[in-house]
């Protein structure tokens, strides 16, 4: 029997920016659950994959765009757990990186416009009405389970840190930490940094799927222009701190994220120090979405 069960290891960063504001910055290291299934697209996926399986379904429908980390993590694991799998694909018919490896993990892509691709239960009915080994993951993952998911990441935990970071797209990865923090009764303070613009209406996302009413901050100044936008700063701050660390980060979701605590870090946002864990959640194709830039 295939076990579901990946962890990911925690471990201190020495990057020196960061040590000379006076923090402690630690990694949850997500980005090395696997080479492909990664992050929280990993965490996402556990619980519909379970739920798939236990219904006897065999073959997972999912959704997403041409450099989907979601999509590559469906692709091979749905070859590791004997899913067949299909995905449909926002835009014009395109070949990149990313798509070219879930095909080689047997993932076929069907290519909608945008127009069609906003009614995804329609689609996956027009496809797969009569398929019925056909399994519905909406994007990204996205729901309960994925939430449910999301909360191992706190469970894991060997240690205790005063300030848990997370880069939020939908929120879910978020609310799970806030979940299973609140769950745990730790004393950590949870934030959030938003990858798109204005993320101020994330929070109603987020709200919605906490267990009960809970304090967390959502960080909304470092978009760094919107969802999957850049700025040569950030680029830079990339190579900067892969090329002394070893360790890569992408410049959809962790680069922002660990920019944000850096720059607070600079402005004394955090007690001298104080030890904080980002959840470094993967997503390292992103950055040959924007390979050019380097
Ligand atoms: C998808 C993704 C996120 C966003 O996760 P949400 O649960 O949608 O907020 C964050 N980081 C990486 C690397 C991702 O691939």
């Amino acid at each position: 029997m295939l076990s579901f069960d990946f962890s990911s290891p925690e471990e201190q960063v020495f990057y020196r920016p960061l040590g000379d504001c006076g923090i402690n910055i630690f990694f949850k290291r997500d980005d090395v659950i696997h080479p492909f299934i990664s992050g929280n697209k990993w965490r996402k996926l556990k619980h519909h994959l379970i739920n798939a399986q236990q219904k006897a379904k065999a073959h997972i429908v999912t959704f997403g765009g041409a450099y989907s980390n979601h999509l590559l993590a469906t692709a091979a694991a749905g070859a590791k757990f004997n899913f067949k799998t299909t995905a449909f694909v926002r835009g014009e018919n395109v070949t990149n990186e990313v798509l070219s490896i879930c095909k080689v993990f047997g993932m076929q892509l069907i290519f909608v416009d945008r127009e069609s691709y906003k009614n995804k239960s329609e689609l996956f009915r027009h496809y797969f009405a009569n398929d019925t080994l056909a399994y519905f993951v909406d994007e990204g993952g996205l729901g309960a389970y994925a939430e449910l998911g999301c909360r191992e990441i706190i469970s894991e935990l060997k240690n205790h840190y005063d300030y848990i970071f997370c880069s939020v797209g939908t929120g879910t990865t978020l609310a799970g930490i806030i979940n299973a923090s609140n769950q745990q009764q730790l004393n950590t303070q949870i934030h959030g940094v938003s990858a798109l613009k204005n993320g101020n209406f994330l929070k109603s996302d987020i709200n919605k799927l906490l267990t009960q009413p809970l304090k967390y901050t959502l960080h909304t100044e470092y978009d760094f222009g919107g969802y999957a936008k850049t700025k040569p700063e950030l680029i830079y701050f990339i190579k900067d701190f892969s090329s002394a660390t070893g360790i890569l980060i992408d410049p959809v979701y962790t680069a922002k994220t660990l920019y944000a605590i850096l720059d607070l870090a600079s402005k004394n946002y955090f007690t001298t120090g104080a030890n904080i864990l980002m959840v470094h959640t993967g997503g390292l194709f992103g950055l040959l979405g924007m390979k050019q830039k380097f």
